[in-house]
């Protein structure tokens, strides 16, 4: 029989209240949801877009209970958040989706290397650094990676040679092969509760390398479709593997002909961001469907599109100032997106832009000729 829905059509919870939380919370207010988000600053971006607020910290127990009581289903915009909590909960029978179990596998960087090896995902080769001399197992150059804790490239470390032992991470790490990677690739995976799958277009990812920041992604990729077939697979199955619930970004380096998978983000991810306006079903609506077991929207691609982030200017912080916007919403087919941070800082992710073109080079032209005029300065220089 068909069932029937009360409005609101569920109370969900989302732990965090970034830019991830405030789009995650709009498409879900938008379906008829009700939703509460947990954060240490009650002036977040999601606040404004939630029906409640719960100020609490991302490893206060006390709250984090409290968010997932009042909620037929909670997630998550961050996984660095005190998982044993939710794990004790989701035994108690509460809906946490994707489950504490697999955010804390993921959020140790380690873990994950070692799932994606166990169910045979390529990936690139790695050592647990379990004493100074470990260090050199793989040769130079070589990656080190903190555990946990990282995020946009910080945790990750470039050794170059021998040298730069005294550098090294001090924190619990483990080394990688250095791939000389010609693209960084990127493809959502949304599983539902009932275990259907959508897979989005694979896109490539091009990182700011002041900020280690993914600055610009393309959708299209541009790949060969055999390739992007190859990376699309790979996806999938590390999302099966998992056994996840919800949408996932699968981060890929392709080098020498080969995909190789670098890390899993258990949440919408920066590099699904253009599927707001160039997907039949966006990431964040798609996530809201899986972890409430409604059906899955359709992921295909309807434009190619090309999204920069708008990051804080060198030089400047305090209240954010927008230069450039009239010049910028004058482009036919951009979206300008401002999160609402109340304070930039140098790098700090304020917005983005999208912009869809029936043609993926002029795309990818103009995301590219706004980024050079497009800024988000400060009312203070620093
Ligand atoms: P984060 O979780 O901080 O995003 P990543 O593991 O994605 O950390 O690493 C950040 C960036 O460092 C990657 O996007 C890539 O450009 C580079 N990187 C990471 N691992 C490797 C590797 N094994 N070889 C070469 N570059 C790498």
């Amino acid at each position: 029989m068909e069932k029937i829905f009360h409005y609101p059509l569920a109370r969900i919870g989302i732990i965090g209240g970034g830019q991830l939380g405030k789009m995650m919370a709009q498409k879900a207010q938008k379906m008829g949801f009700h939703v509460t988000i947990l954060t240490p600053d009650p002036d977040c971006p999601a606040a404004p877009v939630s029906d409640m607020v719960i100020t609490g910290g991302f490893h206060d127990e006390e709250k984090i209970s409290e968010l997932v009581q009042q909620s037929d289903v909670t997630t998550i915009e961050i996984e660095h958040i005190n998982t044993a909590i939710l794990k004790d909960m989701a035994s108690a029978g509460h809906r946490i989706y994707p489950s504490p179990d697999l955010l804390e596998m993921i959020k140790d960087k380690y873990q994950q290397k070692e799932m994606l090896k166990r169910h045979g995902i390529p990936t690139p080769a790695y050592h647990f650094v379990d004493s100074p001399g470990s260090l050199k197992k793989l040769g130079f150059p070589v990656v080190q990676k903190a555990c946990r804790g990282g995020y946009d490239g910080k945790g990750v470390m470039v050794l170059r040679d021998e040298r730069d032992i005294e550098k090294a991470i001090q924190a619990e790490s483990f080394i990688e092969e250095y791939i000389p990677f010609e693209m960084e690739l990127a493809v959502m995976v949304a599983r539902s509760i009932q275990g259907d799958i959508r897979c989005y277009p694979v896109v490539a990812m091009e990182f700011d390398d002041r900020a280690n920041i993914c600055d610009l992604v393309t959708a299209p990729s541009g790949l060969d479709p055999a390739l992007e077939k190859q990376a699309r697979d790979i996806a999938v199955n590390t999302v099966k593997a998992l056994d996840g619930v919800g949408i996932f970004g699968v981060e890929m380096f392709l080098s020498n002909g080969k995909i190789l998978v670098n890390e899993i983000a258990p949440r919408p991810h920066n590099s699904g961001h253009y599927t707001i306006e160039a997907c039949v079903t966006c990431q964040f609506e798609q996530h809201i469907r899986a972890i409430t077991g409604l059906p899955l929207g359709a992921a295909e691609l309807l434009c190619p599109a090309a999204m920069i982030n708008l990051l804080g200017e060198e030089g400047y912080a305090g209240r954010p100032v927008i230069e450039g916007l009239e010049r910028a919403l004058s482009i036919p087919g951009l979206s300008f997106h401002l999160y609402g941070k109340d304070q930039t800082r140098p790098y700090r992710k304020m917005g983005h832009i999208t912009v869809i073109d029936r043609e993926r080079s002029k795309a990818i032209e103009k995301a590219l000729e706004v980024k050079q005029f497009l800024k988000i300065k400060g009312e203070k220089q620093v």
